[in-house]
C-alpha cells in the first residue's frame, strides 16, 4: 500500500452505528468527510490532527439526524463547508428524530452548499461525483471517485440489504429505481461505502442482493 493514493477511514458511531467516513488524497493531504454521525467529530478532529491532514469539505449524504449529527461541531472546529442535496436541505436545517427518542439534543444548521446530480466535489487530486439518488430520502446523494472506484452510498444500498423507505418522504419503487439506472451501471469492481454495516462491490449486490434480483426479476 506503499503508493497508495487515497485513505478510506470508517468513523462507526452514535445510537444506530452510523457510519461517517473520513476520505483523504494521500498525495496531498487533503481529506473530505462523508456523514458525520453523532460522537463522530472528536476522533475525526484528532485523525485529522494526528495526520496533519486539512479537512476541505463535509459532504452529507441525506438528511437524517444519525448522518448529520455532528457536522455542525466538525464544520465549527474546522471551517470546512457543508454541502448536501436542495431536497434535504430541510432536514438538516431543522434534524427531525421521527419518534426515535434521542438521550440528546438535535442541532440543525445551514448548508454552505447545495448539490445537484453532476456536480463534482474536489479534494485534492479526488473527484467526487454526484449522483442523485432518491427513495429512502428525496435528496439522497451518492458519491463516486471514478479513477480509485469508490463509491459512499449512504442510506440507499447495504451490503445485502437496501435502505428503509418508510420515512416521511421514501419510495420504495424510486429507491429500486435508483440503484438499477444509477448504481448498478457502475464498474463491478467499484468498491461501496455505506452507511451502515460492510462494505461490498456492486457486482456482489448485482449478484445477491435479494431486493435487487427480486426488482429486476420483476421490471426487466
Ligand atoms: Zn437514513
Amino acid at each position: 500500500m506503499d503508493d497508495a493514493r487515497v485513505g478510506v477511514l470508517p468513523f462507526d458511531r452514535g445510537p444506530v452505528e452510523t457510519i461517517g467516513y473520513l476520505v483523504v488524497d494521500l498525495r496531498s493531504g487533503m481529506a473530505l468527510v462523508i456523514d458525520v454521525p453523532f460522537q463522530s467529530a472528536g476522533d475525526i478532529l484528532a485523525t485529522l490532527a494526528e495526520h496533519g491532514w486539512k479537512l476541505t469539505a463535509i459532504a452529507i449524504t441525506h438528511g437524517h439526524w444519525d448522518h448529520t449529527g455532528d457536522a455542525a461541531s466538525l464544520a465549527g472546529a474546522t471551517g470546512a463547508p457543508v454541502s448536501i442535496h436542495r431536497l434535504d436541505e430541510a432536514m438538516l436545517v431543522t434534524p427531525q428524530s421521527y419518534g426515535f427518542a434521542l438521550p440528546f439534543p438535535l442541532r440543525g444548521m445551514t448548508p454552505d452548499r447545495l448539490l445537484e446530480h453532476g456536480d463534482v466535489l474536489a479534494c485534492g487530486s479526488l473527484r467526487f461525483e454526484v449522483l442523485h439518488v432518491p427513495g429512502h430520502t428525496p435528496g439522497h446523494v451518492a458519491l463516486f471517485e471514478r479513477s480509485e472506484g469508490i463509491l459512499f452510498t449512504g442510506d440507499v444500498l447495504f451490503r445485502g440489504s437496501i435502505g428503509r423507505t418508510d420515512l416521511p418522504g421514501g419510495s420504495y419503487d424510486v429507491l429500486l429505481d435508483s440503484i438499477v439506472t444509477q448504481i448498478l451501471p457502475l464498474p463491478e469492481e467499484t468498491r461501496a461505502y455505506p452507511g451502515h454495516g460492510s462494505d461490498t462491490s456492486i457486482g456482489r449486490e448485482r449478484k445477491n442482493n435479494p431486493y435487487i434480483l427480486d426488482y429486476l426479476d420483476h421490471f426487466e
